[in-house]
């Protein structure tokens, strides 16, 4: 039979890239058996898994230049930003190294009670079986990372499926764990194909015991209905809210939102995206604003100078388009950009926004910053609240008092004070409520859900 194919494009220009194979149900599961008995016969020593891990680390830190060229060239992600995220993987994987050092299990004081009086108890942490991973095109390497690094830590094989849109960050990084670290054969496979067969044949096959998943919502919410007898852990959208007070320092937050809001085309899952501002500061921090993001070069990902390139498909410049004008014909103001040139969407920052406009009420995945004027905390806080998301929010205050309320009212996996809810380091619990996921990630933490708490009991 002829080997299907799958195309792979520039995002930036429709050029061809290259192509990988439409896997089947059938990859699956040879690549399911060869975890399974790699895992059965041949389990990792923790010291094995940390070497490994290192060796990573070590080797993608010399090739960090040839890894960010591969993200910019597949996901239209500007070399330097690309650049950034081959060094946070390089983090992902030095901090899971630390984790398989130091994975361990507690005592159980069962002598506490009368019955268990001569007995040692102590929980073992151990590998929860076979992990299957589902990786968004967003973060093709770091993500992608922060699947694979952690379960090598913990023990267990695993069988990835890259997004279809950006393969080869993943291919490459597999290469190298398995052609050059020492991880051996059937510990890590990668799958390529499309969401509906590779996808699925994850999620149904009945020996792979943890689903780790990052994309979309309704995605990663029928993955959960569809597999109600596995672990499953999703990390998915957001938009992102930040609360900019008359005390914190605007002008430091405008210049962060210059990045957090625009950084690879808005196409991440904690990119800023609607801004509770002060009305006693609107005016100026607009102006501040809409200067700073006037300065943004926009253009072709391989230029150094390119600070936002195109979005992932031409179809998706379309869509938030048709978000920012539904959002003027509302009744919102457009400060600076909204306009389309062929693959690019021009950095976009809007005004006098209402919650019921998509470009605040859903997930715009977009260069697109929406303000909006309030007069007391309280309401921008309940504001803030206002959405069936919850990863990150963040406010800019230079009063306690009004932190503190913040830190306890917003309802989201992470707050940041005076800091823009963009930011993330690796090695930090990271997750959301609601629509957002149901997980943290974050090597310690993705460690724990990849691994059993097996009792131990021993009759003195
Ligand atoms: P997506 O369309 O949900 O795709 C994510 C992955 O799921 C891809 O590998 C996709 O495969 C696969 N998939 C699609 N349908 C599937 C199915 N029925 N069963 C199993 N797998 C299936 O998301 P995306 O557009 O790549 O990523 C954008 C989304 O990810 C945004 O919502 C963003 O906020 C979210 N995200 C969240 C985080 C976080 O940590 N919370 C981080 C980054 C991104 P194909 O590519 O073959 O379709």
């Amino acid at each position: 039979m002829v080997e299907q194919r799958i195309e792979v494009r520039n995002p930036y220009d429709g050029s061809l890239i290259g192509s990988v194979p439409r896997g089947t149900a059938a990859d699956v599961d040879r690549a399911v058996r060869a975890a399974r008995s790699v895992m059965s016969d041949a389990p990792l020593a923790p010291f094995e898994r940390a070497e490994i891990l290192d060796r990573a680390a070590q080797l993608l830190r010399e090739r960090q230049d040839d890894f960010a060229r591969t993200i910019a060239i597949e996901a239209a992600k500007p070399i330097k930003t690309a650049r950034v995220e081959a060094q946070r993987a390089i983090s992902t994987f030095q901090f899971s190294a630390a984790v398989a050092r130091t994975l361990t299990g507690e005592m159980v004081p069962l002598d506490a009670s009368d019955a268990g009086a001569g007995k040692l108890g102590f929980v073992l942490r151990v590998p929860v079986g076979v992990v299957g991973a589902i990786s968004p095109f967003n973060f093709p390497l770091n993500l992608v990372a922060h699947k694979i690094a952690p379960a090598i830590a913990a023990g267990c094989a695993v069988v990835l499926k890259p997004a279809s849109q950006t393969p080869f960050s993943a291919i490459k990084l597999a290469d190298l764990l398995l052609d050059e670290c020492g991880l051996p054969d059937g510990w890590l496979t990668v799958v390529t194909g499309s969401g509906g067969d590779v996808g699925n044949a994850i999620v149904d096959h009945p020996d792979i015991a943890l689903i780790t998943f990052t994309g979309s919502p309704p995605v990663g919410w029928g993955i959960r209905e569809r597999a109600p007898r596995k672990r499953v852990g999703l990390e998915l959208g957001n938009n992102a809210p930040v609360v900019i007070e008359p005390s914190g320092d605007w002008r430091t937050a405008a210049s962060k939102i210059k990045v957090a809001g625009f950084s690879h085309a808005g196409q991440s899952c904690i990119s800023t995206q609607r801004v509770f501002v002060h009305r006693s500061i609107h005016d100026d921090f607009a102006a501040t604003l809409v200067d700073a993001v006037r300065e943004l070069v926009v253009g072709d990902p391989l230029d150094e100078a390119t600070d936002v390139s195109a979005l992932i498909a031409p179809s998706e410049a379309e869509r938030v388009k048709s978000w920012i004008d539904g959002a003027v014909a509302g009744g919102a103001k457009v400060l600076t950009g909204g306009d389309v040139e062929g693959r690019l969407l021009e950095p976009t920052v809007l005004t006098d926004v209402t919650p019921d406009m998509k470009v605040c009420s859903e997930e715009v995945f977009g260069p697109v910053v929406a303000l909006a004027a309030y007069d007391d905390v309280d309401d921008a806080l309940r504001l803030a609240n206002d959405t069936r998301y919850g990863l990150q929010a963040a406010i800019f205050t230079n009063e306690l008092d009004v932190a503190l309320r913040a830190i306890q009212t917003l309802d989201f996996g992470g707050v940041l004070v005076n800091e823009v809810p963009t930011w993330r380091t690796d090695q930090m619990p990271y997750g959301g409520l609601r629509d957002s996921g149901n997980t943290r990630e974050g090597p310690a933490y993705a460690v724990r859900e990849m691994t059993e708490e097996r009792l131990v009991v021993i009759q003195q």
